[in-house]
């Protein structure tokens, strides 16, 4: 049977020689008689994957030495509550800019633990662009600044990002690894694994020591990121097969060529899409404003909703998965994170255009 052209929003594609490896390994791994996930996870084996990931990630993202990578669990969502149970400290305000759904529940946990701001909104706008920020507005009462960096749900995209004084804490969930990026900009920096890093099941949070160096004894044990920091991520049993899945996708991209090479192809893959997009004279539409289009998730709907219905059930029939718009917008995404192939991308392309013409 042959792979499926994958364009699901999260869990998402992943490299082909990933799960060939991963498949391989799966009864013996290392040596050990055992896979994986049957292995300690204080064994000298698992050890190894565990700091293999994190170096490897460090590597690829040259993240500097004053940052811990930490792996938990619970999901992106967990660190909408976690990020200010750690960091909105008593008689400061936790900065946000509404850009999507992902951002608005971010929000929506951080109002139960503290004081917060909304800097910047697209809201009123369906979230079509990526909101402008005055720095100005970002007042010395500020424990942080939040954005998301990729919004998944919209297909909007952070080009460059802010110069604050404050902290940068970035949701990255859908974009991390798409391409460079400068750590020194942000004080916390997490991503639920699923769309771009691996399977579900393990949240990586980059996170610059200075800023979680007070002791808050008061935060159950397992919210604090200092519980993380102490014991490398081995507190408790972290979700080992997911991390060694993402040492497997980390080892592909340094494969590939690392983030730069990443980037031209993400870049080029977005092209191909939004191309047939401009070019098809109205019959696509894109949900995002062009300055602040996705390279990793691509919105459009077409003239009405019945060929909406009848794109995304010819598109099935040709073998295309995960097309739907998320149920809170309606339309079509394809979502193109790096292990989705050029070739998948192209065969989507042709796929629009030809319905288009029929
Ligand atoms: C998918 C996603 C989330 C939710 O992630 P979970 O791991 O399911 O909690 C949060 N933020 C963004 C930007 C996402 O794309």
């Amino acid at each position: 049977m042959s792979r499926a052209f994958n364009f699901n929003a999260g869990p998402a594609a992943l490299p082909e020689s990933v799960l060939l490896k991963a498949q391989k390994e799966l009864l013996n791994f290392n040596g050990t008689g055992m896979s994986v996930m049957e292995l300690s996870h204080r064994s000298k084996e698992y050890e190894e994957v565990h700091n293999g990931a994190i170096s490897l990630l460090r590597k690829l993202l040259n993240i500097p030495d004053d940052y811990e990578v930490l792996f938990l669990q619970g999901g992106a969502s967990l660190q909408f509550s976690m990020v200010p149970l750690n960091l909105l400290t008593e008689g400061k305000t936790g900065y946000y800019v509404l850009s999507g759904s992902w951002s608005e529940k971010a929000l929506k946990e951080a109002k139960k633990v503290g004081k917060t701001v909304v800097v910047a909104s697209s809201k009123d706008d369906t979230y079509k662009y990526i909101p402008e920020l005055n720095a100005d507005d970002i007042k010395e009462d500020a424990a942080y600044l939040h954005i998301t960096s990729n919004n998944t749900i919209y297909g909007t995209q952070w080009k460059s990002f802010p110069d604050v004084d404050v902290p940068l804490i970035a949701d990255m969930s859908s974009d991390i690894l798409c391409r460079p990026l400068d750590i020194n900009k942000f004080g916390l920096i997490y991503a639920g694994a699923q769309k771009n890093l691996g399977p579900s099941g393990v949240t990586v949070v980059i996170v610059k020591k200075s800023l979680v160096s007070e002791s808050l004894d008061h935060l159950p044990t397992m919210l604090n990121y200092q519980t993380y920091i102490k014991n490398n991520s081995l507190y408790n049993t972290p979700p080992t097969l997911a991390i060694y899945l993402l040492k497997l996708v980390l080892e592909w991209v340094e494969s590939e060529g690392g983030l730069e090479v990443l980037e031209k192809r993400n870049n080029e893959k977005a092209k191909i899409l939004y191309d047939v997009i401009d070019e098809s004279n109205g019959f696509y539409q894109g949900h995002a404003r062009e300055d602040s289009r996705s390279n990793m998730n691509v919105t459009f709907t077409l003239p009405d909703q019945e060929k909406s219905a009848e794109f995304l059930k010819l598109a099935k029939e040709n073998g295309f998965v995960g097309l739907n718009g998320h149920r809170s917008v309606g339309g079509c995404r394809a979502s193109i994170y790096n292990a989705v192939p050029v070739e998948h991308v192209e065969k989507l392309a042709q796929f629009m255009k030809s319905f288009k013409n029929r």
